[in-house]
C-alpha cells in the first residue's frame, strides 16, 4: 500500500471508545469520558470509558466468576490452545487494522507497526498458546510410601496494567501467558493509548473466549489502575510502566490482599563500543536506532553511550550524520522512521532535560529542537550530547525520548563501573571483537539483558526484565507463564 492509501484507511477506520466487560462495550458506571489525542496532530481520537472503582468492581466480579466456573480456567491446555491459536490468527488476519490504531494512537511510524507492534503481537499469543499443552508439573523424589506432586495451578484474577509505548505488544506479553496458565485477565492500557487493547478483547471474543475472561478497562491509572491494584479480589498485578508507578503499586498489593506483583519498569542502559570493536560503522547505526528507534521511548533505549576515548569524538561525529536519517516525520509515512512524541507533557520534558543537559554542562552535539509544531502534533529532533559525565542528570535519570548522552572511558574496569553505575538493570550491550571481553564485561553487567555487538536482539524464546529499580518480573519465555500459577504440594501418603 501507498502513503496515500493508509491515508485514507486512516480517515476511513472505525474503532471503539468503550470499555470491554463481560464479553461487551460498555460505557464507564460514571458515564464519565476521556479523550484521547492523535499525538502526530494533536486531534482527538475520541471519547473514552473512563473507568474507576465501580468498574472495576463490576469486571472484577465477572472475571472472578468466569475464573470458578471453570468455563476457562479448567478447560483443558490443548482446548486453551485452540482458543488462543484462533484469536492470534484473527489479530493475523488483522494486522493492517492493529498497525494503524497503533500508529494512530501512539505516533509510532506505520512501518514499525507493520513491522514489528502487529505481527509480534500475534506471534506472542501463538507462543504461549503453542507451549501451554507442552508442560509438565513434577513428581517429587520423595519416599516409596508416598507419592508427592508438585503442580501449577492458575493464580485467578490478573490485572495487567500497561503503558503506552508499545500498547498491544506489552498487553500482549501479559496476556499470552496468563490467559495460557488459564487466568482471567483484566487489562488497564494506558489512558493515552487505549485504542488496541480494547479491539484485542473483541477479537479474542470473537475467537471464542468465554466472556469475562479478558476484560479491557480503558481509565486513569489513579482510578481504575489504583482500584485494580487495591482490589481485594485481584490475585496478581501485572505491570510495565515507570518504576515510580511500580513502587506505588507494591505498596498496594502490601495494603490490601499481598497480591502477587510483577514490575517491568524504567531503564537507563549503558551501550559500550570498545576500541577493538570489529565493526564501527556498524555500532555507530546501532546506536543511532538505539536511541531513535519507537522516539526513544524504549524501555531498553541505549541512553547511554559509553565510548572509549580513542574513538570517542569519531564515534560523535558519525553519530550526528547518522540520525539525520532519523529526522521525525508523520508516522503514517511509509518512509517514516520516527513519529511522533505521545504527548505534550512527555514532549516537554524531553525538552527539559535538553535544557538541564546543557545547563549541566554536556554539549549539544546536535538535534535538541521540538519540530513539525504547526502539525500540532509532538516531535523532536534525535538529540546527541557528547562531553557527558556519569554525575549528569542527562545520564543517570530516564528521559524517554530521542536524548542520547555520549559519555567517555578509559579501561575496561572504568567502562563496567559507569555502566554499572545506575538504580536501573534493564539492559545493556557492548561492542568488542573479543570473545573474553565479551563474557568477561557480559557478567559483570547488573542487567536483565546482555546484547553483544547488537542492540535489542532476542524473540519469544528469552526472558525479558530488569534487575535492581527496573522491576522484579520477566516478560516472554516460559518463565513468564510460571509466574501466572501459584504452585501446588500435594502429598499422598500410600498404604
Ligand atoms: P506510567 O508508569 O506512567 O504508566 C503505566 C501505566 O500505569 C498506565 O496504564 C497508567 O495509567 C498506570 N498508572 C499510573 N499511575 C497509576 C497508579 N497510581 N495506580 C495504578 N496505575 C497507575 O508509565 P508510562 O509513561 O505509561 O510508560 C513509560 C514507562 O514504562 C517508562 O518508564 C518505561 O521504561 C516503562 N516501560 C518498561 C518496560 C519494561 O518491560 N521494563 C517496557 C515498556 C515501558
Amino acid at each position: 500500500m501507498d502513503n496515500q492509501t493508509w491515508h485514507a484507511l486512516s480517515e476511513q477506520l472505525e474503532y471503539s471508545t468503550q470499555a470491554f466487560i463481560n464479553g461487551e462495550l460498555t460505557d464507564a458506571v460514571s458515564g464519565k469520558t476521556f479523550s484521547s489525542l492523535n499525538p502526530a496532530t494533536g486531534e482527538s481520537l475520541g471519547q473514552f470509558s473512563q473507568c474507576d472503582s465501580a468498574d472495576v468492581d463490576l469486571a472484577v466480579g465477572f472475571a472472578r466468576q468466569a475464573f470458578e466456573s471453570g468455563v476457562w480456567s479448567s478447560k483443558s491446555p490443548s482446548e486453551r490452545k485452540q482458543v488462543l491459536l484462533e484469536f492470534a490468527k484473527l489479530i493475523e488476519l488483522n494486522l493492517d487494522t492493529l498497525a494503524l490504531l497503533e500508529s494512530l494512537d501512539a505516533g509510532k511510524p506505520i512501518s514499525d507497526t507493520l513491522g514489528y507492534d502487529a505481527p509480534a503481537t500475534a506471534r506472542c499469543i501463538a507462543w504461549n498458546a503453542e507451549a501451554i499443552d507442552k508442560l509438565y508439573d513434577e513428581v517429587a523424589p520423595t519416599t516409596s510410601d508416598a507419592l508427592a506432586l508438585v503442580t501449577r495451578e492458575p493464580l485467578g484474577v490478573v490485572a495487567a496494567i500497561v503503558p503506552w509505548n508499545f500498547p498491544a505488544v506489552m498487553a500482549s506479553w501479559k496476556l499470552g501467558p496468563a490467559l495460557a496458565a488459564g487466568n482471567s485477565v483484566i487489562v488497564k492500557p494506558s489512558e493515552k493509548s487505549p485504542l488496541s487493547a480494547i479491539y484485542l478483547a473483541k477479537l479474542a471474543y470473537q475467537a471464542g473466549l468465554p466472556a469475562g475472561v479478558f476484560q479491557v478497562l480503558p481509565g486513569f491509572g489513579h482510578e481504575a489502575g489504583q482500584a485494580l491494584a487495591l482490589h481485594s479480589d485481584v490475585d496478581c498485578i501485572t505491570f510495565t510502566g515507570s518504576t515510580a508507578v511500580g513502587k506505588k503499586l507494591l505498596t498496594f498489593a502490601g495494603e490490601s490482599n499481598l497480591k502477587r506483583t510483577f514490575m517491568e519498569c524504567g531503564g537507563k542502559s549503558p551501550h559500550i563500543i570498545f576500541p577493538d570493536v570489529k565493526n564501527l560503522d556498524k555500532a555507530v547505526a546501532t546506536a543511532a536506532a538505539a536511541i531513535c528507534y519507537n522516539q526513544g521511548e524504549v524501555c531498553t533505549a541505549g541512553s547511554r553511550l559509553l565510548v572509549h576515548r580513542s574513538l570517542y569524538q569519531t564515534v560523535v561525529d558519525k553519530l550526528c550524520q547518522q540520525v539525520q536519517d532519523w529526522q521525525p516525520q508523520n508516522p503514517l509515512l511509509l518512509e517514516s522512521k520516527m513519529g511522533a512524541i505521545i504527548d505534550e507533557q512527555q514532549m516537554n520534558k524531553v525538552l527539559g532535560y535538553i535544557e538541564l543537559g546543557q545547563q549541566q554542562g554536556a554539549t549539544l552535539a546536535c538535534g535538541g529542537k521540538q519540530v513539525l509544531s504547526e502539525t500540532g502534533g509532538f516531535y523532536i529532533q534525535p538529540t546527541i550530547f557528547s562531553d557527558v559525565t556519569p554525575d549528569m542528570a542527562i545520564a543517570r535519570e530516564e528521559i524517554f525520548g530521542p536524548v542520547l548522552s555520549v559519555i567517555a572511558f578509559d579501561s575496561t574496569e572504568q567502562a563496567i563501573q559507569i555502566a554499572n553505575d545506575s538504580e536501573y538493570g534493564l539492559a545493556a550491550g557492548l561492542w568488542t571483537a573479543d570473545i573474553s571481553t565479551a563474557v568477561r564485561v557480559s557478567r559483570a553487567l547488573r542487567a536483565g539483558t546482555v546484547f553483544v555487538n547488537n542492540w535489542d536482539g532476542g524473540d519469544m524464546t528469552m526472558p525479558f526484565g530488569g534487575y535492581k529499580q527496573s522491576g522484579n518480573g520477566r516478560d516472554k519465555s516460559l518463565h513468564a507463564i510460571e509466574k501466572y500459577t501459584e504452585l501446588k504440594s500435594t502429598w499422598i501418603e500410600l498404604d
